[in-house]
């Protein structure tokens, strides 16, 4: 009979279980998250806790070669700073927190990495740390928005409104699915886009981005319509993802 196989979770592992891990593992997964404001429905862990647990059932599916890192809790949210609770790292900081976690790793003879990102705001700094950790440790890295990147097409087929991608009917049905407790299901609320905004999304993509607060595309911090989601939208987008991030990382760990 198979064997239910155990966490690949760091903070759920021992050192004398990491120890004997270590001769199968060939990846570590780098979750990074978020402490920002997700409208009037979401847990300000919407995206560290999207971020981990996406990476704890992709290392579950790729078991036992996959260790999962701590979950970096906090990210690149200077944007939405004018919503009480939200708390930022300067993008510098985030760039050397996960230099340092890979370099940690890299001691215990891991030498490939999936950064699992959480938030786009974090995006830029992902970036630079992946190419400094390829040049600096020797060490190869690959980084996606997780679930998002590998399924645009699904999300396509669910999305309802024009200007979605934060707390709206997608990343709330995600978590409806993985991680329901973040989800106040009594308090879903379409997102208060401001209609300058709208009217810009349908003009076509923007000849330049602007630097903007968070608050000056939509009054209540949520974009589209969560409550349009549901955990079957969550499946969908969550499980067509680790099928495809679990066929990508095969190859890239056998590389
Ligand atoms: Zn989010």
């Amino acid at each position: 009979m198979d064997k239910q196989p155990r966490s690949m979770y760091l903070h759920e592992l021992t050192w004398p279980e990491v120890k004997e891990l270590l001769p199968q593992i060939r990846l570590a997964i780098i979750p990074v998250g978020s402490t920002e404001q997700h409208g009037p429905h979401g847990c300000f862990d919407y995206d560290a806790a999207g971020s981990r647990e996406f990476s704890k059932r992709l290392a579950q599916r790729l078991y036992p070669h996959v260790l999962v890192a701590p979950g970096i809790q906090i990210g690149v949210s200077g944007h939405h700073i004018h919503f009480p609770g939200s708390i930022t790292l300067r993008p510098s900081t985030l760039i050397d927190v996960i230099m340092d976690v890979a370099w940690s790793l890299h001691q215990h003879g891991i030498r490939k990495f999936f950064i699992a990102n959480g938030h786009g705001g974090n995006t830029p700094s992902i970036g630079v740390a992946a190419n400094r950790i390829k040049q600096e440790y020797g060490d190869e890295v690959a980084w996606a928005t997780v679930p998002y990147d590998a399924v645009r097409d699904v999300s396509a087929k669910h999305a309802k409104t024009e200007v979605n991608g934060h707390s709206c009917e997608i990343e709330t049905s995600c978590m409806l699915y993985m991680w329901p407790q973040s989800v106040r299901q009594d308090r879903l609320t379409k997102g208060e886009v401001r209609p300058e905004v709208i009217e810009a999304s349908k003009r076509g993509p923007a000849l330049a981005q602007e630097a903007r607060y968070f608050d000056e595309v939509t009054i209540n911090g949520a974009l589209g319509d969560a409550t349009l989601a549901t955990a079957e939208i969550g499946r969908d987008m969550v499980e067509t993802a680790l099928d495809r991030y679990a066929e990508y990382l095969k190859d890239f760990m056998n590389r």
